[in-house]
Order: C-alpha cells, then structure tokens, then sequence
C-alpha cells in the first residue's frame, strides 16, 4: 500500500498529530475517488498516492502532502472545498485551491497545429515564445507559496510517466506545457534533476523523429564517453589519494538526451563538438578543496582555453554553482570536469526544494540537515522568504528577479485557456482576443460565473465567459468608448465601415 510507504517515509521526520492528517487526507480523498478509474486503467486514488509519495520522499511538510493526497478532489466534485476547508483548515484548503488554479492554465488549444508546419525549431521557439513565457510568469504569480509549484511539479511528473493513458492530442498538449512551461520553471527555480526529468518525459512525446535520431547518434558515443570518463574517473582517484585530497565522490553524469539535442542545433549536429555528453563531476568538501583538485586536474591534464568556468565566484542567476572545465583527457580524449561542494551539488539537483526542506527542518530545530549552507544562496533564500514576508504578488516577482510585465493582465476562457491583455480590458477586449466571430457576435458575459457589463475592468487570473448570439447584428459603436486593445478597435472600426447603417 503506498500510503503506509508515504507514512513510514513521513514518520522520520514528522510528528503523530501530523500524520493522522496525512491519513485523514487519504481516507477522504479515497472516498472521493471511490469509483473512479485514471486514462491506464488502475484506480483513481493511485495518482494523489504517487504525487503525495513523491514530496514525502523530499521530506516536505505535513499540509503540502496532505494537500497533494487532496489536489485532484475539486475537480470530481467542485462543492468539496468547503468540506476541505472545514475538515483540514485555512492552510491546506489553500494550498488545494492553488494547485487547482494552477491547472487551469494550459496552452492554447491547438496553438502548436500552426507551427507543425514550421521545420525550423528557432522560428517555432520564437512565434511561442510569447505566449509561453506568458504562462510561466503566471504560474509564478499565481502561486504565492512556493509548495503549490513543488505539488504541482510532482502532479505533471506523474502523469507525464502515466502519459500512455491518454488520448494522443492529449498527450500532445500535455507533453508541450511539461517542456515549454513546467521545464523551464523547474530550471528557473533551480531543481535541475526534475528539470532533466520532465524533459526527457516529454521530449519522445513532442519531437518524436529528433528524439529517435538523437537517440541513435548517441547511443554509440555515450558507451564511448563513458569508458573514457570511468578511466578519467580512476586515474583522478590516484592522483588526489597522492596529493592527500579528500572527496566525497567522483561519478560520471550523462547529459540527458534533450539537452543533447538543444546543444546538437548549436553545434551543426556534429557530436564530436559536444564536449560534456559524459561530465565527470567531482564532489568535496569545501570550496578550498575545489579550486584545490581544479589545480590538481590542470597539473594532469592540459585544460581546453577558453573552457574554465567559475560558477563559484559567479554563480549562474537560477543560483547553479560549480568550477567546469575541459580538459584533454586520458588518451587525449576530451572531457568536461565539474567540481563542487555536497551543498552545491544538493542545491543544484534540488534547487529551491532543498533549500525549503532545508529552512523547515531548521525551523523545528532539526539542524541534522546534510546540505544547503546558507551563505551561498542568498539567491534562494530571498525566495524561500517571499510566502513569510511578501504577500504582494508584485513584491513576489521582483523577488524571482522575473521581468513581469506590471501592466499587463491574465484573463481565462471557462476551458482554461489564457489570454494576455493589457490592464484596463474589457470583455469585449477578451472576446477578440479569442477569435473576431466572438467579438463580432458578442451579447453578454460571465465574469468569475456572475453577470457582468460588457464594459467592465477585467481583473488578473479572471474567468470570462462569453455570450454570443448567432443572430447578432454586431459590434456596437458605444464599445469603442472602453475597448482597449489596438485589435478590438480595429475589428470593431473595420465591421462598422462596412456595415454603416449600424
Ligand atoms: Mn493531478
């Protein structure tokens, strides 16, 4: 049963009042799920259980697993928040109602069909990049705790392993929100082995040729690379036992086949030019010790110009910190070394997660904890803080050092889908937005499941629904008073000289 593996996981580091909550949550998210079956066939109550064990096994708290054994309940029956806030209290009936937000925002439907057409992934990165980068800023706005992401990252990694059950279009969508939106967040947060997770989940599923072909250009090189770095890897135990240099560990890393191929595109294809298919990647104890076996590698082997890379002294902004550098190896094969700390390296996997279970345990006094020291990640620890101190969703993104756009504003269709308009817009803006008939044939609307006037301010993370009338005789001329968008306007101008009787 995995609930009792999620509270025997639990039970090292939480307390019994925590876990009868944890077992509350399954008992009623059971409950709720009782008769229902997932896309592969196995029983609902499977997915919540895989999400919740998957932050158990990162050592999260008692309400974010709780909260992930509830955050699929809402939508089988959208009366059941009052219960979850009755039953299990303010914080976790907030974080549930996060996550449900959350996945309310997907990519457009069928937003990638024009873009099939375009061989070029630049010009198809660039013709998204927009609309993407849209989705991941309101992500991050959306949640002002920082656990809703992390459930949220574990909800997408499940179901991008079930992906199989579902439905190819499905998949599809899916697949592209987890690269495009769910990868990069990841990235920006600094959890570099879900990052390289989701990626490769997705990347059969969205470039199923590039994936076959980057398959097969690699698969002989790796076996290749990997020789060459288990004997770099034996040769640098050598050296640093004679130079009296403890290590924590030496191991080989693969680079995952995604980023294979984003670093292929760069490279004219040619796996020759890509030095770091194998890293040997060298943990120690101290930053000493780093630049310490960097001058030991160096005196070995004669480094590549141009190829040393000090992200201690200057970490990279998502707060990633290493030496790299490329070395002629052993037979004169070249191969990409990483040297860091066990802090830099859990903060490097784990990112902002390592670093939150970090403060927690602190915080209860736990101060067992093997990694993350403070100092160096000052990056993180700004925004590890944000849910204590800033509330402000403005106050939020500054801290995540993210370019938000202030002015503008994100406006949902009842399906989910996302429109960016400008602050001030109306839904009459909106219905444009989503397609001119809409404009042109638009009576009336919902806003957030209300009446509303047509010419009403629409408000961040606002649901709209919009009437239209078949027999409408179109736009109205008052609409040009309030509409904001250049497109509305000249939709609205462009229909009324045509139609001058109106
Ligand atoms: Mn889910």
């Amino acid at each position: 049963m995995i609930i009792n593996q999620i509270l025997n996981k639990t039970k090292q580091y939480l307390d019994k009042n925590d876990q009868a909550v944890i077992e509350k949550a399954y008992h009623f998210a059971d409950k709720v799920h009782k008769n229902e079956k997932r896309g592969t066939g196995e029983p609902y109550i499977e997915h919540p259980l895989q999400v919740a064990s998957y932050l158990a096994d990162n050592e999260l708290d008692m309400p974010t697993i709780a909260a992930a054994l509830l955050h699929d309940t809402e939508e089988s029956d959208p009366q059941i928040v009052n219960s979850i806030k009755k039953e299990f209290g303010q914080e976790i009936y907030e974080l549930v109602e996060g996550v449900t937000k959350l996945g309310k925002i997907k990519i457009k439907k069928n937003w990638f069909l024009p873009f099939k057409l375009l061989q070029n992934h630049q010009q198809r990165q660039n013709g998204f990049q927009r609309h993407v980068e849209s989705l991941r800023k309101m992500l991050l706005a959306m949640s002002k705790d920082i656990r809703v992401i992390l459930i949220k990252f574990a909800d997408r990694l499940h179901n991008m392993q079930t992906l199989k059950g579902l439905r190819p279009d499905k998949r599809l969508r899916i697949a592209e929100e987890t690269l495009e939106i769910y990868a990069p967040i990841a990235h920006r947060l600094g959890m570099g082995r879900l990052k390289g997770e989701l990626e490769n989940l997705s990347f059969p599923y969205v470039y199923p040729k590039e994936y076959k072909e980057t398959l097969r250009l690699a698969g002989q090189s790796y076996d290749n690379k990997e020789k060459v770095a288990e004997k770099a890897k034996n040769q640098i135990i050598k050296i640093l036992n004679v130079n009296n240099t403890k290590y924590n560990y030496i191991d080989g890393r693969k680079k995952h086949l995604y980023s294979l191929w984003r670093k292929l595109q760069r490279y004219d294809n040619n796996i020759n030019k890509i030095y770091d298919m194998v890293a040997l990647r060298i943990v120690v104890e101290s930053i000493e010790d780093c630049y310490k076996v960097l001058g030991i590698i160096h005196k070995t082997w004669r480094p590549l110009i141009g190829r040393i890379k000090d992200y201690i002294a200057v970490p990279k902004p998502n707060g990633y910190q290493s030496l790299h550098t490329t070395v002629f190896g052993p037979d004169g094969v070249i191969i990409e070394i990483q040297i860091r700390t066990i802090q830099m390296h859990y903060g490097a996997e784990y990112g902002i997660a390592a670093h939150w279970h970090y403060s927690q345990n602190k915080s209860s006094q736990k101060q067992s904890v093997k990694y993350l020291s403070n100092e160096k990640l000052d990056w993180l620890n700004d925004l590890a803080n944000w849910q204590e101190k800033q509330t402000d969703k403005n106050e939020l993104l500054k801290g995540l050092n993210l370019d938000f756009f202030k002015d503008r504003i994100f406006v949902f269709t009842p399906q989910g889908d996302i429109h960016d308009l400008p602050a001030g817009a109306s839904p009459i803006d909106f219905a444009f937005a989503i397609h001119t008939e809409v404009g042109n044939k638009c009576q009336g609307c919902k806003i957030n499941g209300k009446i509303a006037k047509l010419n009403q301010s629409l408000k961040n993370g606002d649901i709209v629904d919009i009437f239209t009338d078949q027999k409408s005789r179109g736009p109205k001329r008052d609409w040009l008073r309030f509409v904001v968008t250049s497109r509305a306007r000249s939709k609205i101008k462009n229909y009324l000289d045509k139609n001058p009787f109106r």
